[in-house]
């Protein structure tokens, strides 16, 4: 049977899934990137949410959907989906995200931004950045990203505070769950990371009455997804300068419009969906791990739960 890769990034991986396949002793010649292939043959499709494929139907014998994204809000609304979908648990995506949070985090604690772009002569030696562990960071979702990034954070001393669906045990980190946690976590939160998945409960879970509740002058990290916040009222707390800044990596709709308000606001860093790009190297190993594990019937990290759409 054939392995189905539905994804114009083939060029990328091609080369990895050729040394995956090989150190495996699997037959690299099953890989196939043509969507007309013979649908009955297919075993695996690996997939990738840009791909033109939208219909699984005709895919009757497929064992499994691999992401090749960690987030499935988009496929997981597909109706024609009836089979076990993976997301992407990927050590390299994780260390991805993990660098780009602990670089923004920095960025705001030791004020690098006054020496980057005040290079106007004046000796500033009175801007001394507090040590990490006066600042408290808020994860919200503790997950396979955000516990990694609280490790990281907590590692260099940072105060922890994270958020999920269930308490976590995970050292040096304070792990609330629920809903009615979620005001503890932000009224601590000087600098908040967002990564929960988009799901119907946390599209829009920040909005005017939640962002309100970070301390003042507090900083908003989110690498997670655009719709877990309302843009409009964003805004309108960095226009009252109640939240100093925000460092948006995701947004409602991508590529962010040329004309949207976050690209020219002052308090606003606009990154292109970069934080946790999928690495093919790893992603390669790490799929093909997934696949041998399929084989032979045990299931693979990442498995979804479609009743809680993560
Ligand atoms: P994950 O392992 O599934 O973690 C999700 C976390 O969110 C879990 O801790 C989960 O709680 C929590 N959560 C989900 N729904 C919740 C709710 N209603 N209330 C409270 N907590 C809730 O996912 P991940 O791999 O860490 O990825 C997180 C997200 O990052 C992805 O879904 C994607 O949107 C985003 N992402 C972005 C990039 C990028 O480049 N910007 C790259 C990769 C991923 P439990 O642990 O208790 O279930």
């Amino acid at each position: 049977m054939s392995i189905l890769f539905a994804s114009p990034t083939w060029p990328d991986y091609k080369n990895h899934f050729k040394l995956a396949f090989k150190k495996n002793n699997l037959d690299f010649n099953d890989i196939t990137t043509d969507l007309q292939t013979n649908s009955l043959d297919v075993e695996f499709i690996i997939y990738d949410p840009k791909s033109k494929l939208k219909n699984f139907s005709p895919f009757e014998n497929a064992k499994a959907i691999l992401n090749l994204w960690a987030g499935v809000d988009e496929i997981i609304q597909n109706k024609t989906l009836n089979k076990p979908l993976i997301r992407l648990v990927d050590k390299g995506m994780t260390q991805g995200m993990v660098e780009w949070c602990i670089a923004h985090v920095l960025r705001y604690h030791l004020g690098i931004d006054n020496h980057i772009k005040k290079q106007d002569g004046v000796w500033r030696s009175d801007i001394i950045p507090s040590l990490a562990d006066e600042i408290t960071v808020g994860i919200l979702g503790l997950g396979t990203l955000g516990g990694a990034v609280g490790k990281a954070l907590a590692k260099i001393g940072f105060r922890v505070v994270g958020w999920s669906q269930t308490i976590k045990s995970i050292s040096n980190i304070e792990s609330y769950a629920e809903l009615t946690n979620l005001k503890k976590v932000l009224q601590a939160s000087q600098i908040l990371i967002t990564l929960l998945p988009l799901t119907p409960q946390t599209k829009y879970l920040l909005n005017a009455s939640t962002l309100k509740l970070l301390p003042k002058n507090s900083v908003l990290i989110n690498p997670g997804r655009g719709l877990l916040i309302k843009d409009d009222d964003l805004i309108n707390l960095l226009d009252s300068g109640h939240i100093r800044h925000a460092t948006l990596d995701v947004f409602s709709e991508e590529p962010l419009k040329s004309s949207h308000p976050y690209w020219k606001h002052p308090n606003v860093t606009v990154t292109p969906h970069i934080a946790a790009h999928t690495r093919p190297r790893s992603s390669a190993e790490t799929i093909t791990d997934s696949l041998i594990k399929m084989r032979r019937g045990e299931t693979p990290t990442g498995l979804v739960d479609r009743t809680k759409m993560y």
